[in-house]
């Protein structure tokens, strides 16, 4: 086995702390990855407090993980050693459904293997990025481009495909009115790939306070949604609204906003379920969407979009013996827009 070190939670009522633990033996068809980098996701936080499912404990959360290949198995070609990689939500997943025959593993019909908080086919807990290395299949790992700012690539491995996915899914683009709402950690990506995608974009936002981020990260147009005027300048003006939010909040009020056909894509997931008005559907025959994460060649393809266009989430670095504070600040919304762990503070 191989010696880990990392900050886990070892139950849902504390925060991460340090704890050892080993990774399997690198396979032939396994990477090992000297982690570098992990980003803070608000998913690690719901996780570690069951707020989604009983979680596996103890818990090493992270799934945004960037570093540097340092072992490679027998019959893996994809990396050389010294080459960056990342990996993202997932780890594993059937390989034989249509979905992961389709590059769809984010929705494999027998289930994905989450990077942490979930069993391996081994029937081991997988174990995430909170720590010094992980052990992965090289078709789950990524590659990297040595051209941008290693720690702001992170957070592209959950918030950066979590909101290309969709914009793609839909060919949002030139023409196109798209509405963001929720400027955080998703949201600040979904402008950011709105408008390198060629879409008017405009931040919806319960707060004056974020617009001039908003324009600074390429918004066109800032609405806030308390101010029933600016609100109604708006109605029925938006083709797609890409909506981030993961606390209770009423769609109807945002699909009042969506032209004909229009589409409201959700990729935050408050804990409640939503309430859809049917009238607010029948009328303009609107849709209410999901999307979840996205699957390897998307996410490559994502970063190697990214590479191109010089697009990278916004962060601050933080030291990994921070992190009950900086779960604190990221559920105030005072994060600009993502933490990243440096893992040399491990
Ligand atoms: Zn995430
Ligand atoms: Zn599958």
């Amino acid at each position: 086995m191989i010696q880990a070190k990392g900050y886990a939670a070892q139950n849902p009522e504390s925060d991460p702390a340090p704890w050892s633990f080993e990774r399997r033996e690198v396979g032939p068809h396994d990477v090992q990855i000297e982690i570098l980098y992990c980003g803070v996701c608000h998913s690690d936080l719901h996780q570690i407090r069951n707020e989604w499912f009983p979680g596996i404990f103890p818990m090493v959360p992270g799934h945004e993980i960037v570093g540097r290949i340092v072992r490679s198995g027998s019959h893996a070609k994809k990396f050389k050693d010294g080459e960056l990689a990342g990996v993202g939500c997932l780890v594993d997943s059937c390989r034989t459904c249509d979905n992961c025959k389709g590059g769809l593993e984010q929705y494999c019909l027998n289930g994905s293997v989450g990077t942490y908080n979930g069993k391996g086919k081994d029937g081991l807990p997988t174990y995430g990025g909170y720590s010094n290395n992980i052990v992965v299949h090289e078709d789950f790992a990524l590659h990297i481009s040595e051209k941008l700012s290693l720690p702001a690539v992170a957070p592209l491995l959950c918030a950066g495909i979590t909101t290309y996915s969709p914009l793609r899914y839909w060919k949002v683009g030139k023409g196109h009115q798209l509405a963001v709402v929720g400027l955080g950690g998703l949201g600040h990506m979904g402008v950011k790939f709105g408008v390198a995608f060629g879409a008017e974009v405009t931040v919806l936002s319960t707060s004056a306070s974020k617009e001039a981020d908003a324009k600074a990260l390429g918004a066109h147009k800032f609405v806030v949604t308390r101010d029933a005027a600016q609100l109604a300048a708006v109605k029925g003006s938006f083709d797609f609204i890409l909506d981030t939010v993961s606390a209770k909040h009423d769609l109807g009020l945002y699909l009042s906003l969506l032209k004909t056909n229009g589409v409201h894509i959700c990729v935050g997931a408050p804990p409640e379920p939503h309430q859809v008005p049917a009238f607010a559907l029948m009328g303009g025959r609107k849709s209410v969407a999901g999307s979840g994460i996205g699957g390897l060649p998307e996410t490559q393809e994502m970063l190697d979009f990214c590479a191109e266009h010089q697009i990278v989430s916004e962060i601050e670095l933080i030291n990994i013996k921070d992190i009950s504070p900086s779960y604190e600040r990221m559920l105030k919304g005072d994060v600009r827009y993502r933490f990243v762990i440096a893992l040399a503070t491990l």
